[in-house]
């Protein structure tokens, strides 16, 4: 079960990643394994910790869904190394899925405006700014490499009511097969 989608409450969704320090044909292949993975299951991003690879490596690419995509404005492609948010700025209000949550949609907080800080896959210092859709997903991605599941912006009522449905139906499913 090589490069499985981890779901919650899979351990490895709450542990910081480590940095990469090896920009070669091993990080290509993670990079390449991540993609195939993403677009297998449609998502728009991926952390590498989702399926078991335990560094500080997210892809995205929001072409890859639908959404409210402004006249004019083109899907992009990108992947990050250690990313960093470096800069947040505004608020809204985001509604999202993730696919280590199978069946959960939640809306939270996010900043409407993010700068984040990386490397490329060369190792090269690159830095890109994300507003609305991409600063959600850039937030969305980097806090699954610092074991943050997007469930920790409920409150915790409500964030309790989430898991427990979410548990149930996952127990439910695995009795099921
Ligand atoms: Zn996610």
């Amino acid at each position: 079960m090589a490069y499985e989608i981890r779901t919650w409450p899979d351990r490895i969704l709450k542990q910081k990643m480590k940095e990469v320090d090896f920009f070669d044909e091993r990080l290509k292949e993670y990079v390449d394994v991540m993609f195939e993975r993403m677009y297998q299951l449609e998502g728009v991003g991926l952390a590498a910790n989702q399926i078991g690879i335990p560094y500080q490596i997210i892809v995205i690419d929001t072409n890859t869904k639908k959404y409210d995509q402004q006249e004019g404005e083109e899907g992009v492609k990108m992947v990050l190394i250690n990313p960093q948010i470096v800069k947040k700025e505004g608020e809204i209000e985001s509604t999202e899925g993730c696919l280590s949550f199978p069946g959960v949609q939640i809306t939270i907080p996010r900043a409407e405006k993010v700068v984040v800080k990386a490397k490329d896959i060369e190792g090269k210092d690159i830095e890109i700014e994300g507003e609305n859709f991409l600063a959600v997903v850039l937030q969305h991605e980097i806090d699954h490499i610092n074991g943050i599941p997007f469930i920790n912006y409920l409150p915790p009522v409500k964030r309790r009511i989430v898991l427990d449905r979410y548990m149930k139906k996952k127990k439910e499913l695995a009795k099921a097969k």
